[in-house]
């Protein structure tokens, strides 16, 4: 095996049996590492951190750990002294308080200089997103375009789409009129979400992955202004970044497949484009439309409710009305991670 050596900020060369591996993904810990009550330090958690702090030092950063940190999953006392030092020399603003918590300023800090998305990150990550965000796009105007031409109670993909629009929207529980018109606003918004990616020339965009951008500084998975497409393009000199769906940090984990970077994708460009009618789509439940927390949500909000849109989309795409693994139930409000 051969061996390398490492020179970190301060001291001298360390020998290690291997290079450590690039970053795979963005760091997250499940539960706080470190001391205090609220630490729980499981071990892969403390692995995670560990490591985090390890690439610190290899990257010649000042706060990283000299010599290299064990990668154990046992927080000991040379894990609890890298990260108060990790703290004082890097995360400003914050009193080192020894404590790595999920989501907070010392992991978004740790992604920063250990682990940073870059916009080849982003692009990559879009590569192979935006064929299936498309595909679904194309698949609910499919639907929508099969039920209004053909009119309800017609056999094939018309009684198909008229299925689907019930489970995902309760279409069919509004009188005769409402429904022709829910479905009429469905087809010119998923229309107006699907130009957004297939011809963003007419937003004053070069290309789609424009409007998508990295949001370093969140650790979340998502952030979008309501009606974002429509904001300019500049703003007080600069680039508008109420104009991009902003990908925080979760986005980027590996956890996250096509299929569930595109139903992301599809609840932001919900908000992006919003309604075509000028209402704005909102988030009054996340996700399936068998959860419990859409369930109860009548049809005049599930038209306003970003994952309907996106799980009609999904099942449109995938014709399949299984719920997808990566879908969780949350209530509506800002709470939720999209
Ligand atoms: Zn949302």
């Amino acid at each position: 095996m051969s061996r390398f050596l490492v020179m970190p900020a301060v001291g001298s060369c360390i020998p290690m049996a291997t290079l450590p591996t690039g970053a795979a993904g963005p760091i997250a810990i499940s539960k706080p590492v470190g001391q205090g009550p609220l630490a729980r330090n499981l071990s892969d958690d403390v692995k995670t951190i560990q490591q985090a702090l390890n690439r610190v030092a290899l990257k010649g950063e000042p706060g990283g750990p000299v010599p290299l940190l064990a990668v154990d999953g046992i927080k000991g006392p040379k894990t609890q002294a890298a990260i108060f030092n990790f703290q004082q020399l890097q995360v400003k603003g914050i009193n080192a308080d020894g404590l790595v918590e999920p989501g907070k300023q010392t992991i978004l800090r740790l992604n920063a200089i250990a682990a940073p998305i870059s916009r080849v990150d982003l692009n990559a990550k879009l590569a192979a997103t935006l064929p299936l965000v498309r595909a679904a796009l194309g698949a609910a105007v499919a639907n929508l375009t099969a039920i209004i031409t053909s009119g309800p109670g017609t056999p094939g993909p018309a009684a198909l789409a008229e299925d689907r629009l019930d489970r995902h929207f309760r279409l069919s529980t509004l009188d005769p009129s409402r429904q022709s018109e829910g479905r009429v606003t469905l087809f010119e918004t998923y229309s107006e979400m699907a130009l957004v990616v297939n011809r963003p020339d007419l937003f004053d965009m070069f290309e789609a992955e424009d409007a998508f951008d990295v949001d370093r500084a969140n650790p979340k998975i998502a952030l979008t202004t309501v009606k974002g497409v429509f904001e300019p393009p500049v703003k007080n000199g600069a680039d508008n970044p109420a104009r991009h769906i902003r990908l925080g940090l979760g986005f980027f984990a590996p956890s996250v497949s096509a299929d569930f970077a595109a139903f992301i994708l599809i609840h932001e460009l919900a908000h992006f484009t919003s309604r075509r009618d000028g209402e704005v789509i909102d988030d009054f439940g996340r996700g399936w439309f068998d959860d419990i927390f859409i369930r109860p949500l009548k049809a005049a909000k599930r038209l306003l409710n970003a994952d309907s849109y996106a799980s009609f989309a999904h099942e449109c795409r995938t014709n399949s009305a299984a719920r997808p693994a990566f879908v969780k139930t949350a209530p509506g409000g800002l709470g939720g991670a999209r």
